[in-house]
């Protein structure tokens, strides 16, 4: 498992803009997408390509296109939503998938409450959105039911990552565990590592509650 955490003024400027409390919800938005097709860029760097031929007015060149079958994008319900725009403007023809996951509040396991995902995902480049890797939890979750269903690779974006979330994705994901040598590969690409957890779960100093600066609190 990799983590690139990705260091670019422009991502860092946006970052910070994204971070301030006085950003109004219509601010954080655009600010998001624009955050999340600068990381798409990084986090597309192994995607499958295929070799072509083109002609152009004046001879033939080499080239590459997308590999088949096409990539699956998949946001984590429900501020991951807030991430697909940016990651679609790059993958325009990458097909779309669903996870929602809550916490079961007896058990403190995260249940999964809405899955839409293709049954096999054998050849497929996969993309989860999800904007806060906290614990980690959740995340694991998500690119374990890719794994299963054998995905090439699975590389989550996330905004801002904690270590103790990094650490996390890193122990179930090892590359060099047997049962992982013939796993798919697993990436996080991330705009910042921040300090820490807080006792309540927040990334510290973190952005608030993305779900509820994307979409509202309800
Ligand atoms: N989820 C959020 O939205 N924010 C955090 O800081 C941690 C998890």
């Amino acid at each position: 498992m990799r983590t690139l955490v990705v260091d670019h003024p422009l991502v860092t400027h946006k970052l910070t803009a994204l971070r301030d409390v006085a950003s109004d919800t219509a601010t954080f938005r655009s600010l998001t997408d624009e955050l999340v097709t600068l990381l798409a860029y990084e986090a597309t760097r192994e995607i499958r390509v295929q070799p072509v031929s083109v002609t152009t007015p004046v001879a033939v060149a080499r080239g590459v296109k997308l590999a088949r079958p096409v990539p699956l994008i998949v946001p984590v319900l429900r501020a991951g939503i807030g991430m697909l725009d940016g990651m679609t403007r790059l993958l325009p023809m990458a097909d779309v998938g669903f996870v929602g996951l809550r916490r079961d509040e007896e058990s403190l396991m995260a249940e999964t409450y809405a899955n839409r995902l293709p049954s096999d995902l054998t050849d497929r480049d996969t993309f989860v959105l999800d904007p806060m890797l906290a614990t980690g939890g959740t995340l694991a979750t998500v690119i374990t039911m890719l794994v299963e269903r054998g995905a090439a690779s699975v590389t989550a974006i996330c905004l801002l990552a904690a270590p103790e979330g990094v650490r996390h994705i890193e122990e179930i994901f090892a590359e060099d565990d047997t049962a992982g040598a013939s796993r798919a590969p697993v990436r996080v690409v991330t705009a910042a590592l921040d300090e820490r957890l807080n006792d309540r779960g927040y990334i510290v100093p973190g952005l608030g509650d993305a779900g509820d600066r994307l979409f509202g609190k309800i």
